[in-house]
């Protein structure tokens, strides 16, 4: 089978890392309880930054929020790993820019992520994603993010959501932790 995935916030807990560099950057200690509460994917209220402060601050801080040590979920590794070595194919669809294509894919590898030549997608927008699943046939596609996943919904791709705070309201096949995917798929473990 083809299963797709999303980058920032469905393999990797990227807010959670940006939060942890605001902090340092900002010299603030905003605590995780408040982050984990954020019913949005932006994470500046919670430095009690406007939306264009939070945006000036994460784009002058992106380079090193995309190319620290930014930590993947726990077993996403692994899961996809066992993927591919089940013979199935593995594809990324992040929204990146494409000017971080390159060094985003070098990162993943180098990270542990099964990236097969040709299956890494980057710099698309977020409501062109949908062509590229649609094209690429997927069986299976997860995404943290409500506005793409509900570009979704029409396509016979099963759509899965990463679970996350500001997904709740998202009415679709959940996966809280990497290891519920191969039964979710209907995989033998
Ligand atoms: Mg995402």
């Amino acid at each position: 089978m083809k299963f797709g995935f999303d980058i920032d916030d469905t393999l990797i807990d990227l807010r959670k890392h940006a939060f942890h560099i605001y902090n340092d950057k900002l010299q603030m200690n905003v605590g995780l309880d408040i982050f984990e509460a954020l019913d949005t994917m932006e994470i500046h209220q919670a430095f009690g930054l406007t939306k264009e402060e939070g945006g000036k601050l994460w784009h002058s801080l992106r380079d090193e929020i995309y190319f620290s040590g930014c930590s993947p979920f726990p077993h996403a590794r692994e899961v996809l790993q066992q993927l591919v070595a089940q013979g199935h194919e593995v594809y990324y669809i992040t929204a990146r820019d494409r000017e971080h294509s390159e060094r985003t894919k070098m990162w993943m590898i180098e990270n542990g992520f099964p990236v097969a030549e040709g299956h890494f997608y980057c710099g698309m927008s977020d409501s062109e994603k949908v062509h590229i699943i649609a094209n690429l046939g997927l069986d299976y596609y997860v995404d943290d993010k409500p506005k793409v996943l509900e570009t979704l919904l029409h396509l016979p791709t099963k759509v899965c959501v990463k679970d996350r705070s500001y997904n709740q309201h998202v009415n679709l096949p959940r996966i809280t932790s990497w290891q519920e995917l191969p039964e979710l798929a209907g995989l033998a473990t």
